[in-house]
């Protein structure tokens, strides 16, 4: 039994922790020892302005407690490069990158301008891509990284108004995946959050009483589990909210298998739709590999014909 999880003599790159649940990670990982980059650009919700101050207030109250910390003020976007050359001048490497920084330019469809749509999967995904490719050397050649991405409930169901950041989002739940496998044998571990807070993305739409119930210091508990040292967990997905921390999965239906000679038309697929929906047959399974697909779509062709 562990007593307490440490992240002493560790080197935290936190993005976007000016802020709602960034702040809450950066104020806890350095409570627990950990050496915390506090990136920041100090921009409105939508991404635009830029200030020094949000990332100065959380690193003065880091200080002021005891803890170790730095302010980066780069934009993920445009020097991200920036970000980990901090890390490194300050600190020597990185050890846990926690990929958070967001904006939001909500839009119904219909309205939503290429802009819009454009600006929104920078920051959330080609961001991250970026932040996350200039760590990766450093993970590799020390045999140990750790990462979380910031999906979104909207990422995995999908939100009025929210095209752009939900696209932004399940996206990153895919490049979580691959990177879990490419990092597996380096002892990178990489995970997906899909959070629910209070902050300035969700006071406007939320009422206070339910905001109350949702506040960011409940998600640090799961973010720090799944960087330590203790967490065997990679590639996997979790929902965390309000002291609710549940994992998520893909699961396939029983599945339709047409035999070979069966005809492939769309009428046999009308026919017999049900089936392909049908998560109460026997055969439902959870995948987590493309060979788990291979091994599926094969059977048919070893159907026994009628
Ligand atoms: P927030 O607006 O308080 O925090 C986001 C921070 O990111 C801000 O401080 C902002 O200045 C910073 N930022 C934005 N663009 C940046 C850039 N290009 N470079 C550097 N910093 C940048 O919102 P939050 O609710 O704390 O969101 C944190 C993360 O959690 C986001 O990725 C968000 O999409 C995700 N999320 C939040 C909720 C929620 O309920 N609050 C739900 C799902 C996902």
């Amino acid at each position: 039994m562990v007593d307490k999880i440490s992240f002493k003599d560790k080197v935290v790159i936190i993005t976007g922790a000016g802020g709602g649940l960034g702040k809450q990670y950066a104020l806890r990982f350095a409570a627990r020892g950990a050496k915390v980059v506090v990136n920041d650009l100090g921009g409105s919700l939508t991404g635009s302005g830029n200030s020094t101050k949000a990332a100065d207030i959380v690193v003065n109250e880091i200080k002021d407690s005891g803890g170790i910390a730095v302010a980066n003020y780069d934009n993920i976007v445009t020097n991200a490069e920036g970000i980990l050359k901090t890390a490194v001048d300050n600190f020597g490497t990185v050890h846990v990158l926690i990929n958070n920084a967001g904006i939001l330019k909500d839009a119904s469809f219909k309205k939503m301008t290429e802009k819009q749509f454009t600006d929104v999967l920078d920051v959330h995904l080609n961001g991250t891509f970026r932040l996350t490719k200039a760590c990766w050397p450093y993970f590799k050649n020390q045999n140990y990284g750790r990462i979380i991405m910031t999906a979104s409930p909207a990422g995995l169901y999908g939100n009025f108004g929210q095209a752009n950041y939900s696209a932004a989002k399940l996206a990153l739940v895919g490049f979580s995946e691959t990177l879990a496998k490419e990092g597996n044998r380096y002892n990178i571990k990489v995970n997906s959050i899909a959070p629910l807070a209070k902050s300035r993305m969700t006071e406007t739409i939320m009422p206070p009483d339910v905001l109350e119930k949702l506040l960011p210091e409940k998600i640090a508990p799961l973010v720090m589990y799944l960087t330590s040292d203790e967490c065997p967990s990679t590639g996997s997905i979790y929902e965390v909210a309000a002291g609710m921390f549940a994992q998520i999965r893909w699961e396939r239906s029983g599945g339709l298998y047409l035999r070979p000679d069966e005809s492939l038309t769309p009428e046999a697929i009308l026919n017999r739709f049900k089936e392909v929906s049908d998560f109460n047959k026997p055969g439902v399974q959870h995948p987590t590999e493309l060979n788990d697909y291979n091994k599926v779509w094969s059977v048919t062709s070893s159907l026994p014909s009628n």
